[in-house]
C-alpha cells in the first residue's frame, strides 16, 4: 500500500493481503503462542513468540501506520499500555513533559501516579495558548510535549504544526494522543508530530467490544527501542482484539463521517436550548478553536461537551435520564454514550488543576438516527425537567 492510495483503501488493504497459506481475503487470528522452527534459530515463517511479533498484529500494526502515514505501527493491549511503553523508551530520572491542562485523565494519572515516582515530571500547559506551552517548556530538559486536540473533555482545538515549532526549536519531541480526531480526520506525523498515541478501544475499533492502542511514528531507531521495549514489557495486543481493530479500520471513515454528521446535528441543537449554558464543539462557529479546527482537521468529531443550567445535580440528572443515549464511560462506539466526567472519567484529576466542572456532561454521539439522538434528548424524563 503506498501513502498514494486513499484512506478509505488503504484502511481495507493496508497489512492484508489475501492469506498465502489458504487464500482467505480477511487475515486469520493466528491464535498461537509459538511457531515452528525448521532448524535452531530458524523459524519457518518469520514468527518465533506471539509477544514478540504475531501476524495478525502485524496486519494492525501495519494497517495502522498507512492510515496515520507513518512508518512504524506498534499495537497494545490498551492505550495506556502504549503510553507506557512509549514512556518507559523516551523518558528517564529527571525527563520533564508538558502534558494538556485537561488532559485524559488516565494519562494524567500514569504521570502523576506512576512516573513521577521515578523521577519524571510532568507540567500542564494550557494548549490552545502557546505563550502558556512555550513557558511550560525547560529547553534541554523537556523530554516532550503531550498534545490532546481535540482536548478531552472540554474539546479545545490545539494548534499542532505551532506547537511542533516551539517543542523542537527546544529540542523536545511532540506526542499527539489522536484519539478523538483519527487518522481520518487529523494527521499529526504531516503537521510534524513525532508519534501518535492511540486509544484503539474508541474510534478505530469503533464497536466498545475491545481495549486497545496504538504508537505510530516515522523514527527508524525511536521505532526499534519502541519494539525493544514493547517485547521486554509485554502489554501486547491479542491476536482476536487486534482483528477485532483491523476490521473496525475497514469501515473507519464511513463511521467517522456519520459520527461528525450526527455531532453536527446534536451540537447545532444543544446551542439553542434554553438550559444548556454552553456547549462545546469545535464545529460551532463561537468555538475559538473554530479556525483552527477547520485547517487542521478534515471535519469536526463525534464529540460533543455541554454544561447544563442548574448545576452538578442538573447534570446528574440529565446523565442519567435518557434512555437510549446509554450512561457509561468511554466513547467512539457506533452507540451514543453520555456521562458525567467528574465524577466519571475525569474522577482521577479531582482536586488538581485540571479538574472539570461539576455540571458538564460530555457525549459520544454516536451513528443512530440523529432525530431519535435530539428526540431522546428531549424526552428523557429528568432532562425535560432540566431543558
Ligand atoms: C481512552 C483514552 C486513553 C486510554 O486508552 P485505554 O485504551 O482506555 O487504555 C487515552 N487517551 C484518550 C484520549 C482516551 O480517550
Amino acid at each position: 500500500m503506498t501513502a498514494t492510495q486513499g484512506f478509505s483503501t488503504r484502511a481495507i488493504h493496508a497489512g492484508q493481503d489475501p492469506d498465502s497459506a489458504v487464500g482467505s481475503v480477511v487475515p486469520p487470528i493466528y491464535a498461537t503462542s509459538t511457531y515452528i522452527q525448521d532448524k535452531v534459530g530458524e523459524a519457518r515463517g518469520g514468527f518465533e513468540y506471539s509477544r514478540s511479533s504475531n501476524p495478525t498484529r502485524t496486519a494492525l500494526e501495519e494497517c495502522m501506520a498507512a492510515l496515520e502515514g507513518g512508518k512504524h505501527g506498534l499495537a497494545f493491549a490498551s492505550g495506556l499500555a502504549a503510553e507506557d511503553t512509549l514512556l518507559r523508551t523516551i523518558a528517564s530520572p529527571g525527563s520533564h513533559f508538558v502534558v494538556p491542562d485537561d488532559a485524559y485523565g488516565g494519562t494524567y494519572r500514569l504521570f502523576a501516579r506512576v512516573h513521577q515516582r521515578w523521577g519524571v515530571a510532568a507540567d500542564p500547559a494550557h494548549l490552545t495558548n502557546l505563550d502558556s506551552v512555550a513557558a511550560a517548556i525547560t529547553p534541554g530538559e523537556t523530554k516532550a510535549v503531550w498534545i490532546e486536540t481535540p482536548t478531552n473533555p472540554l474539546l479545545a482545538i490545539a494548534d499542532i504544526a505551532a506547537i511542533v515549532d516551539l517543542a523542537h526549536a527546544a529540542g523536545a519531541l511532540v506526542v499527539v494522543d489522536n484519539t478523538f480526531a483519527t487518522p481520518y480526520l487529523q494527521q499529526p506525523l504531516e503537521l510534524g508530530a513525532d508519534v501518535v498515541v492511540h486509544s484503539t478501544t474508541k474510534y478505530c475499533g469503533g464497536h466498545s467490544d475491545i481495549i486497545g492502542g496504538a504508537l505510530v511514528l516515522n523514527d527508524d531507531d525511536l521505532a526499534e527501542q519502541l519494539r525493544f521495549h514493547q517485547n521486554a514489557i509485554g502489554g501486547v495486543a491479542s491476536p482476536f482484539d487486534c482483528w477485532l481493530v483491523l476490521r473496525g479500520l475497514r469501515t473507519l471513515a464511513v463511521r467517522m463521517e456519520r459520527h461528525c454528521d450526527n455531532a453536527e446535528v446534536v451540537a447545532a441543537f444543544l446551542d439553542e436550548h434554553p438550559r444548556i449554558a454552553q456547549v462545546y464543539f469545535p464545529g460551532l462557529d463561537a468555538h475559538p478553536g473554530h479556525d483552527l479546527a477547520k485547517r487542521q482537521m478534515r471535519r469536526y468529531g463525534g464529540m460533543v461537551s455541554f454544561q447544563v443550567v442548574g448545576g452538578e445535580q442538573a447534570a446528574l440528572q440529565v446523565c442519567e435520564g435518557t434512555s437510549v443515549i446509554i450512561l457509561g464511560e468511554s466513547l467512539g462506539g457506533v452507540e451514543s454514550l453520555i456521562e458525567h466526567p467528574h465524577t466519571m472519567t475525569h474522577a482521577s484529576v479531582a482536586g488538581t488543576q485540571l479538574e472539570v466542572p461539576g455540571d458538564l456532561i460530555r457525549l459520544s454521539v454516536g451513528i443512530e438516527d440523529a432525530e431519535d439522538l435530539i428526540a431522546l434528548l428531549h424526552w428523557a424524563p429528568s432532562a425535560r425537567a432540566v431543558c
